[in-house]
């Protein structure tokens, strides 16, 4: 199904049916018959009971998402049942104070730093608001690129972060937090990790790092079955 034909209905019917949310995906899977969805928001208090409040809040919007897609698209939906629900959480909280920072401007520039170890071509996509998503799409053949220094603490030889917790510019960690790029984070972590020994992350020989994960910078190849979901647009495609 098309995002916008399930956006639209979300916008037209969501408050009937207690939504807060008025976008955001459902992702095609391999096996049939299961489809996880990625379409409420919830605040997420620290305390205990508030975030086991907003835990409930969150079950009943996917209730109310579910009855909603059951009205409007009964062939698909009709005998859907909800799974799994899944549990609060926070997209962005702290981040490092690392030896270098990701700037929004370095996002939409694509710069390539020196001691890049990680590209990601993902959009900005910033929750910001419990209503909708800002997002900043770029062009089919952009890329932008994490340097090894975004995941080095100031001040710490023996510390390395990878994923969300990394330097960068909020609205440019929206982009670079998505898992795709944690991943390869982490594969750069780890093999900096097996090089750094008894010696300090600021000093690792990116050369060799960059080689051991050559295939996150560089590597032109498709999976067969991305053909399938790439074409896929929505409002988000143009940048709404
Ligand atoms: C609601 C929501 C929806 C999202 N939707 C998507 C999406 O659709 N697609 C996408 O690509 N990304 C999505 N993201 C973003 C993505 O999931 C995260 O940014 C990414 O998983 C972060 O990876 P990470 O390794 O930095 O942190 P995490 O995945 O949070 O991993 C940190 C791990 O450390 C563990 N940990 C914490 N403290 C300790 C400790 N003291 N000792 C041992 N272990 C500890 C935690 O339990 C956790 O397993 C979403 C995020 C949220 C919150």
């Amino acid at each position: 199904m098309p995002r916008e034909t399930y956006h639209a209905a979300m916008r037209a019917r969501g408050d009937e049916f207690g939504l807060v949310r008025h976008d955001g995906f459902l992702f095609p899977l391999a096996e049939p018959g299961k489809v996880p969805a990625n379409m409420t928001h919830i605040e997420t208090p620290q305390d205990p009971v508030g975030l086991a409040r907003a835990g409930m809040q969150a079950r009943a919007q996917v209730d109310g998402l579910l009855a909603l897609f059951k009205a409007e698209f009964p062939d698909a939906f009709g005998a859907a049942r909800v799974a799994t629900y899944g549990q609060p959480g926070i997209r962005q909280t702290r981040t490092i104070e690392g030896r270098s920072r990701i700037t929004v401007d370095d996002v939409r520039a694509g710069h390539r730093p020196d001691d890049t170890i990680a590209r990601c071509s993902w959009p900005i996509e910033l929750h910001t608001d419990m209503a909708d998503t800002h997002w900043e799409v770029f062009a089919d053949d952009h890329m932008h690129w994490i340097p090894f220094g975004a995941m080095v603490p100031q001040g710490l030889d023996n510390v390395i972060t990878a994923g969300r917790c990394i330097e960068a510019e909020p609205a440019a960690l929206a982009s670079v937090r998505v898992m795709g790029p944690c991943f390869a984070m982490g594969r750069a972590a780890a093999n900096a990790a097996a090089q750094v020994g008894a010696g300090s992350f600021h000093q690792i020989d990116m050369n060799a790092l960059q080689d051991a994960v050559a295939e996150n910078l560089d590597a032109t190849t498709d999976d067969p079955w991305t053909a399938a979901f790439v074409s896929e647009r929505g409002r988000e495609a143009d940048g709404a």
